[in-house]
């Protein structure tokens, strides 16, 4: 055999399966062997649709791809199926089960001596397609999911240097709702993780991470104290302040697959307020007229009453003329929450008709350690169900249901023998097992926000909804956020175009079970690329009010253009210098990632 390194730099196409210099059987059982018969082939169980569609593995899999835990489970899927015209999701031929960092690292120097493409998942909920390639060897991190609380954590090295800090070390398969369970559920403490609960964390983190009370806490990346990380040469290396500290800049919003494997990360964990609540109402404005009216008076309600670190999550603008609220607050009781709201319910009152609100109007707060609970949430079901009958407590409040969490807001796993507390919120079930016609986001600068500019926004919100519907993240946007979390994240790679918007405009739409080549779950590609092209235009309106192009890089089109600068901004080259020193002959590529640009699509070629 080759020493180490070798081979990778004097080849410049990755080694397939149908290609004479592919690892030989008893290469690949000697890999098993070193990690401990983790080594599993990996089956793409999207192929039963195909052979049989209607027997019984066929009807059974349909059920189970609603559920992001069925998914989660197995090597061979992702939570996005793909994307029009850009990727469908493809199984590895081999996955390493990993249970620590050195079966990451026989991993990786198998990987990197055989010259493999390498994957690496974790949640698998990247939009890009980034964790699974075809043809390749995948680093998966499910089982890695040990979650240890720490009252005062100070990074390896960092004696005398930082002050000792509460934090949370969580496994590279670490998801939201675990980590939730383990830090807000049964210690009282908040730690930085997704709005969406089935989210990994290695992902999010690495990618930048929002979560519902972000604008209160800042990102996920900001939070990153330590990561314990498996190099493209096989070490399994700290990243702290004290100790590469270059790296851990570099993972925090770099994105995920491009600088390592991490196999644990050690993340802030901070106080809880006493409430967490959330608003859900939507308002259908009559007319275009009155639309746009409505549009006006909700950008200068959101400047005057939800600028703030209390308001995150989102407020939906429809093609048909609807402004549907989905919004959480922090650190609010539901007195508060309410008078919060009343002068835009006043608004409506007072609109003539012009405008109404539509369905039920629910304002919910409950005590924030109960938030993520799901004991709490089957325990006060009965209580929900029973209020929405007519008990006197529901008369009482006027729809507006106190303490109590709504009934229809989480889906549990029902599996057999599945982890009681794994659930998810129903507003992701559409997310899962669906192929992406189209998905654009882009930051809005606060200044758009200032008296004379808020009609100009006004005008271009209502221009953008006439093309295709969006949602604006408030709290994925760190303007209006207090110094603390503005500085964590400061200290990241995002792009710094984070710390003044005042929210992320996501525009997107898709096909849920959908897949190419299996009949009856063909993509539109018709619908895919005019529903592709009303996104684009309505985006280009708000790019156009925005005046810069900055994008999430974990929630952004595929096809982003200016892709380094839309993710890192003026942080780019700095990142590209990282990925030389950590990763000089390209082991991790991904798609739009650090340093891909000097690779194929596919990743597969060197060009
Ligand atoms: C339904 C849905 C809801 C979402 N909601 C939110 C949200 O509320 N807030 C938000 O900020 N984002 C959200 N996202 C985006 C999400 O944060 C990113 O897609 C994130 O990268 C997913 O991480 P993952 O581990 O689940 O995914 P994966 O697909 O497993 O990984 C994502 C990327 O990180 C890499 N990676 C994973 N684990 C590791 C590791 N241990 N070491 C190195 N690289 C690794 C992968 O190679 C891949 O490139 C959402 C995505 C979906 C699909």
């Amino acid at each position: 055999m080759m020493p180490r390194g070798l081979r990778a730099a004097a080849t410049i196409g990755r080694c397939r399966p149908t290609d004479a210099a592919w690892p030989s059987q008893s290469a690949w059982k000697q890999l098993n062997e070193t990690v401990g018969g983790n080594l599993i082939p990996v089956d793409f169980p999207i192929a039963d649709l195909k052979t049989d569609p209607s027997g019984a593995a066929a009807k059974a899999l349909t059920d189970n791809l609603k559920n992001p835990y069925f998914i989660g489970e197995r090597p061979g899927l992702t939570e996005s199926f793909g994307w029009a015209d850009a990727w469908a999701t493809k199984p590895s031929v081999y996955a390493v089960a990993a249970r620590n960092a050195g079966d990451i690292a026989q991993a990786v120097n198998f990987g990197r001596e055989n010259n493999l493409r390498l994957a690496v998942k974790g949640g698998g909920h990247s939009y890009q397609g980034t964790s699974n390639a075809p043809d390749s060897l995948l680093i998966w991190t499910r089982h890695m999911k040990d979650i240890e609380m720490h009252t005062a954590f100070i990074p390896n090295g960092c004696e005398g240097v930082m002050k000792p800090q509460p934090a949370v070390t969580v496994g590279a398969g670490a998801i939201g709702k675990w980590a939730y369970q383990a830090v807000t559920t049964e210690a009282g403490k908040y730690v930085q993780g997704g709005g969406c609960l089935t989210v990994g964390l290695a992902g999010l983190v690495q990618g930048g991470g929002f979560g519902s009370f972000s604008k209160h806490y800042g990102t996920g990346a900001g939070g990153l104290l330590e990561a314990e990380v498996v190099t493209a040469d096989g070490q399994i290396r700290i990243a702290n302040a004290c100790t590469n500290p270059d790296l851990l800049w570099a993972l925090k919003g770099g994105g995920g697959g491009t600088f390592g494997v991490v196999s644990k990360m050690t993340l802030l964990v901070h106080d809880l307020p006493e409430y967490f609540g959330s608003v859900n109402l939507t308002i259908k404005a009559g007319s275009d007229d009155s639309y746009r009216r409505l549009i006006r008076q909700f950008v200068s309600f959101y400047r005057e009453h939800l600028f703030n670190d209390h308001w995150g999550e989102q407020a939906h603008l429809t093609r048909d003329n609807r402004l549907r609220v989905r919004m959480m607050a922090h650190g609010l009781d539901i007195e508060q929450v309410k008078k919060t709201w009343q002068p835009l319910l006043d608004w409506v009152a007072n609109s003539g008709g012009t405008c109404s609100i539509e369905g039920r109007t629910d304002m919910v707060c409950i005590p924030a350690r109960h938030f993520w609970d799901s004991e709490f949430w089957k325990e006060h079901w009965p209580e929900i169900a029973f209020a929405r009958n007519g008990n006197p407590l529901h008369a009482l409040v006027d729809d507006v249901l106190l303490h109590v969490m709504r009934n229809p807001a989480v889906s549990f796993d029902h599996r057999a023998g599945a982890n009681p507390n794994d659930a998810w919120w129903k507003d992701n079930t559409g997310e899962v097992a669906i192929f992406w016609w189209g998905y654009e986001s882009l930051w809005l600068p606060s200044s758009l926000l200032k008296d004379d500019a808020q009609q100009h926004l006004a005008n271009a919100l209502f221009d953008a909804s006439r093309h295709f519907g969006f949602a604006l993240h408030f709290n994925k946007g760190l303007g209006g956020s207090p110094p603390e979390a503005l500085a964590l994240a400061k200290d990241t790679c995002t792009n710094p175009a984070v710390l003044d918007a005042f929210a992320l405009v996501i525009a997107a739409d898709g096909q849920q079970a959908a897949y190419p080549g299996i009949s009856g779950h063909e993509p539109d590609l018709l619908t895919a690329r005019k529903a592709a092209d009303m996104i684009h235009q309505a985006m280009d309106r708000l790019r156009a009010v925005a005046r810069q192009d900055g994008a999430y890089l974990s929630e952004s089109n595929y096809f982003q253009k200016n892709f380094r600068q839309a993710y890192w901004g003026s942080n780019y080259p700095r990142l590209a210098e990282i990925k030389k020193k950590y990763d000089p002959d390209g082991l991790f590529i991904v798609h739009n990632g650090v340093g891909s640009e000097g690779w194929s699509r596919d990743g597969f070629t060197k060009l």
